[in-house]
């Protein structure tokens, strides 16, 4: 059965398939916690501290801000963010010990995440426990845990790997003994989504409590499977921004709440136009890089190639785009190649600093066309190389970056770039910690001392496998003479990319102040 046309939710299937599924969940967000356990990724205080803040303006509805027992700084950081009474409850991990179980409760949260291995091969290997001495424990612990007055939330991990009906016996154990709801972890990504429908549904039933699932993405199923948590009757998602996490990470957030909120119709509280905002905070905190490909999130999820996607989104978005992009605070774009057409070299060029109108974006395509007839790929870069090599093609932009010269000082970038500023050369000056934000920096010093200020709201650079092979890509969005404007550039040095981006969108600017060509 197609879904419904507009809403594209599958609305009723869902509701007759999955008799539990739930109107709502709860997101239980655990970057600061699993997310942080990613390989190499560290955060200083004030950075999880940022973090909480924007998981709260998210609209999470609990931040698992970290593990206490693990140093002197997470206890302080996860006692900060409770501080701060941001409006998600905070969460600390514990393992089921009371000296673990202290410090989470010494930190201030509302909920101490209370967890104990049930599989065999933890009980056997890690905790050197029997299963009798296991379910002592989880009991033990979570009575202990509700005497310090905190909301107790109880995970068996390894539950996917556990024997089922022990794994069902310790779940029951932890209720009885006052836990408030209960969490099914997937700990090693083994799950398929038939079994946490199951477990999810199995565990609901046993206890009564609210459940919620905690899904890896070691086979690259951590959506699936808790989304078919939730389809059993889960009310909580265990998640992170960008998906991190230990080894191949965690289910997404993004991920979860747009499939659940597009295609179930489960509301998550969360404010689906921030995700985007939020996920660049998390990748610029941690330096995970997201795929450019990530569904929601990655840099491709809203681009077009091909002439026939992108002349139907021209038309009509809903062609080829499941969501509109501005759901969840992303941009569509156009990106050249192959099969494009006219609409998208004017675009792509614009967005260069090249103002063209529709004949002239014609006779470029004409040129690209016989290009490509000699065998050659029709890429961004080709494009430009076209127009640069032909002034006659198109008028030039009004602002060119001509040269970009840094040196490194110890710690500190600093160096001065060249432009054409409507056809008279400047110098700009800039420093930075990097090569990418001192070559900004003495972009945004020509514009603002020759033009006004300029503010660099957003700024992306991805630089290939093969640099010397592929261009590096960079893209800006600038607020700029009151408009918001978002430019590119293309070059070999990543640090010129960026300072032929920023010429990008202070060039749309000039152009629009002038009257450009009407176009
Ligand atoms: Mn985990």
């Amino acid at each position: 059965m197609p879904p419904e046309v507009g809403t594209v939710s599958w609305g009723s299937v869902v509701r007759d398939a999955f008799r539990l599924l739930p109107e709502r969940v709860q997101v239980f967000d655990t970057t600061l916690r699993d997310g942080e356990q990613t390989p190499g990724v560290s955060l200083r205080k004030e950075e999880k501290v940022e973090v909480a803040r924007a998981l709260a303006e998210l609209g999470v509805a609990v931040i698992e801000a970290g593990y206490p027992a693990v140093s002197r700084g997470e206890h302080e950081a996860v006692r900060e963010i409770s501080r701060l009474g941001l409006g998600p409850k905070v969460c600390a991990l514990a393992r089921c010990d009371r000296r673990d179980i202290d410090r989470a409760v010494d930190a201030g949260v509302d909920w101490v995440h209370v967890f104990i291995a049930t599989s065999e091969i933890h009980m056997r290997h890690k905790l050197r426990m029997t299963p009798e001495q296991v379910y002592e424990a989880a009991v033990e612990s979570v009575e202990y845990a509700k005497s310090r007055g905190v909301e107790v939330h109880f995970s068996c991990e390894d539950a996917t790997r556990s024997e089922r009906s022990f794994l069902l016996r310790v779940y029951k154990g932890a209720a009885e003994a006052g836990a408030d709801s209960l969490d099914v972890p997937d700990t090693v990504g083994v799950a398929i989504p038939l079994v946490m429908r199951e477990l999810a549904r199995q565990v609901r039933e046993a206890t009564g409590l609210p459940v919620a699932v905690h899904c890896h993405d070691d086979m690259g199923l951590a959506t699936a499977n808790t989304i078919a948590g939730v389809e059993g009757g889960a009310e909580i998602v265990h998640v992170t921004v960008n998906g991190i996490g230990e080894r191949a990470g965690n289910a997404s957030l993004e991920e979860v709440v747009v499939a659940l909120k597009v295609l179930y119709g489960v509301d998550s509280g969360i404010d689906l136009s921030k995700l985007a905002a939020v996920s660049r905070l998390v990748s610029s905190l941690t330096g995970m890089v997201v795929q450019r490909n990530k569904a929601v999130v990655g840099d491709h999820a809203f681009s077009h190639e091909s002439g026939i996607h992108v002349h139907g989104v021209i038309n009509n978005p809903l062609t080829y785009e499941p969501i509109a992009p501005e759901l969840v605070g992303k941009r569509r774009r156009i990106v050249v190649g192959k099969h494009s057409g006219t609409h998208a070299v004017v675009e792509v060029l614009r967005q260069h600093g090249f103002e063209l109108d529709l004949e002239e974006g014609k006779r470029v395509l004409e040129r690209v066309k016989e290009l490509a007839d000699t065998g050659a790929r029709l890429t961004e870069q080709l494009l430009l190389g076209l127009v640069r090599d032909d002034p006659s093609l198109v008028s030039s932009q009004p602002l060119e970056v001509i040269s970009v010269s840094l040196r490194a000082d110890g710690r500190e970038v600093s160096g001065e770039v060249e432009v054409f500023l409507r056809g008279e050369r400047v110098t700009g000056f800039g420093r930075g910690r990097s090569p990418v934000s001192a070559s900004i920096s003495a972009v945004a010093n020509v514009v603002s001392r020759v033009l006004g200020p300029v503010e660099v709201v957003e700024c992306s650079v991805y630089v290939p496998p093969n640099p010397d092979r592929c261009p590096a890509e960079a893209e800006v969005v600038l607020r700029f003479n009151g408009s918001t404007l978002v430019g590119r550039g293309l070059a070999h040095d990543p640090a010129m990319a960026v300072a032929m981006a920023v010429g990008g969108a202070v060039s749309q600017a000039l152009s629009m102040r002038t009257g450009g060509d009407g176009s």
